[in-house]
């Protein structure tokens, strides 16, 4: 496998022989999610139950249906997602007077509760989540975690008072995402999507977005502020101090199984996966090295090893299958165990164990007598130094240019002076047949000129061929 030389195959394979995934199905962009994978997800829903629980979100779980009168209530949020829906029309043999479809996302499921919860300013704000499948059918090719028709989705929804607070609410979902990145060493970049961009219904929309292969974007979930666009049609008011009624301000914040697809593509090598030590299902991989003579004493220190670091509560796995230690290296490599412990009967003579890192192949041995707290440091050195790879990477993939002179469209993230003018941007999108992404949510310092029409701006953009 060559993740350089051809990135998609390399994924495709690489998402199934590492078990995370099984295509095989017989409905095309719905997979299996089999134990390992699975395992590996529920460690990123779990970074993001603490956070949202930390941060007094309620969870929730709403039905899969929603009535097709309740979806059609916001006008540019059924342009955005109708060619997208399943549609349930028959109840056993009977056709539905309404029709029903399966969630691509949950506002118009929620909404209509939302109007009959919120009464007064009491209530606010209202911040519940939901971690659960929504469905969408793709047209363009599926990918495994990147693009799929049934998709395992996070989605938090929050009600506030005004628009004040629910730009606090915004503010805080940056807090969040970027605890969760931490754990999943994933550099990413908050760019406010253009109008033509943005989440339907949206005021405005950040996009969080990941650098992948040779330019490529990849959008890893994104934060929406909705001003009273949705509360108005779903009606969803309530009684101020001053005995007034007004309208709700809404936010949303949005990501998925992509999380998962981006820690596989970034992260991994041609060997295989490379996890990040707070989601690997297995942290340490214990390979014992026997031979003639003294089988028996190696695998009972290895055991001795395996309790040892189980009871300081690190994931640890002993294999002790029949395989040959180079076959079982080659195993545990493809699925991404961060750190491998080998132990020989001359390590045992010494007092070492000697160990290997997924990340960097880097070999050395620690002392027995500290071994528990050496894999501590360890797996934290290699969650740093992942996220410090992975961020070259990200600043590698992006260039800043000045002109639309280029023969070849470089395969790179391009950086430009926009002037914000709808035609400029379509332009300059059409040209070097990239999607503008938006501009830094954070702003950057910049002076320069519009791609598109020359004039002075201070607005910088990124543009990028999402994968
Ligand atoms: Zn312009």
């Amino acid at each position: 496998m060559k993740k350089e030389e051809n990135f998609s195959e390399w994924y495709n394979d690489l998402v199934e022989q590492a078990g995370l995934t099984d295509k095989r199905y017989p409905i095309k962009g719905m997979n299996v999610w089999p134990a390992y994978g699975w395992k590996i997800m529920q460690y990123i829903d779990t970074f993001i139950r603490q956070e949202l629980d930390a941060t007094n979100h309620d969870e929730v779980c709403f039905p899969l249906l929603i009535p097709k009168t309740e979806f059609q209530k916001e006008k540019d949020h059924i342009k955005g997602f109708d060619a997208e829906v399943y549609w349930v029309t028959h109840a056993g043999l009977n056709e539905l007077d309404i029709p029903l479809l399966l969630r691509p996302t949950s506002e118009t499921a929620m909404y209509p509760m939302f109007a009959i919860w919120i009464r007064s300013h009491g209530d606010l704000p209202l911040k519940i989540y939901q971690l659960v499948n929504t469905f969408r059918y793709e047209t363009k090719q599926t990918r495994a975690f990147i693009r799929v028709r049934e998709i395992h989705f996070f989605e938090s929804h929050t009600c506030h008072v005004d628009e004040a607070d629910a730009q606090r609410q915004v503010e805080e979902d940056f807090v969040i995402l970027e605890n969760l990145m931490q754990k999943l060493c994933l550099p990413y970049m908050l760019l406010k999507r253009t109008e033509w961009d943005k989440f339907p219904g949206a005021y405005y929309t950040v996009g969080i977005d990941t650098a992948m292969m040779r330019g490529r974007s990849l959008q890893l979930g994104s934060i929406h502020h909705y001003r009273e666009n949705f509360s108005r049609p779903f009606d969803i008011k309530y009684e101020d101090v001053d005995g007034s009624t007004k309208y709700v301000h809404q936010t949303t914040y949005g990501m998925s199984e992509r999380l998962l697809g981006s820690v596989v593509g970034v992260h991994g090598d041609d060997k295989g996966l490379v996890l990040p030590p707070a989601i690997a299902p297995f942290q340490v991989v214990i390979v014992p090295i026997p031979a003639k003579g003294n089988v028996d004493v190696v695998s009972a220190k290895a055991r001795e090893l395996r309790d040892e670091l189980k009871a300081a509560g690190i994931r640890v796995v002993l294999d002790e299958s029949d395989e040959r230690p180079g076959a079982k290296f080659f195993k545990w490599e493809l699925k991404g165990v961060p750190l491998r412990l080998e132990l020989g009967a001359r390590d045992i003579d010494k007092g070492v164990v000697a160990y290997a890192r997924r990340d960097d192949g880097e070999k050395g041995s620690f002392a027995r007598s500290d071994v528990i707290a050496d894999v501590r440091t360890m797996l934290d050195t290699i969650a740093v130094d992942m996220r410090a790879k992975a961020q070259r990477f990200l600043d590698d993939s992006i260039i800043s240019v000045d002109s639309l002179d280029f023969k070849e469209v470089p395969e790179k993230w391009l950086r430009f002076g926009w002037c914000g003018e709808q035609e400029c941007g379509r332009k300059i999108e059409e040209r070097t047949e990239l999607k503008i992404l938006g501009s830094p949510y954070n702003k950057e310092e910049f002076h320069g000129k519009c791609l598109g029409c020359g004039k002075d701006t201070d607005t910088v953009v990124y543009a990028a061929r999402a994968m």
